[in-house]
């Protein structure tokens, strides 16, 4: 059984938690969910589409999120990237034809694909935090032996 979060269309491999938004609430995928395929250049988008407008596997592609919208607003909107959506039950048919038209696996979201590893909103805001409770020690540690080596100086010069 897959699990699906119906909120950010992602197949949730592991876990039982989406790693796209850290909820708990989600339901087995459908044949028909949309779940991303992969991530392409428009460029190479068009080919895709091309391909599995050929196989006849239903498709649609979004402008990947913030990164697009500043492309675009740079007036790069060819070379932005767009998610390619499919349904959950021709998943495995699109991977297939993807390696099968060359578009290399790792930019496939393959069943089995390492997104999941990826560090959560939550986990990525516990590291941010704990690297800043370091700085602070960091500054802390280089302050008190600047302290320390001022006041022997200190000694050295008026005793
Ligand atoms: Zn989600």
């Amino acid at each position: 059984m897959m699990l699906y979060c119906s909120s950010c269309q992602v197949l949730v491999k592991e876990g039982g938690r989406c790693p796209a938004c850290g909820k708990r609430k989600l339901r087995e995928a459908q044949a028909e969910d949309p779940v991303m395929l992969m991530t392409a250049t428009e460029t190479k988008c068009n080919q895709i589409a091309a391909a599995l407008d050929e196989e006849q596997i239903p498709h649609e592609e979004r402008v990947c999120g913030l990164e697009g919208i500043a492309s675009a607003y740079a007036g790069k909107g060819g070379i932005s990237n767009k998610n390619i959506f499919v349904p959950y039950g021709r998943l495995q048919e699109a991977i297939d034809l993807m390696q099968s038209i060359g578009v290399t696996h790792s930019e496939v979201t393959a069943p089995d694909g390492k997104e999941t590893a990826e560090m959560s909103p939550r986990k990525r805001f516990f590291w941010r935090a704990v690297s800043v409770v370091l700085f602070i020690l960091l500054i802390w540690a280089v302050v008190s032996i600047t302290d320390t080596a001022a006041e022997w100086l200190k000694s050295l010069l008026y005793s």
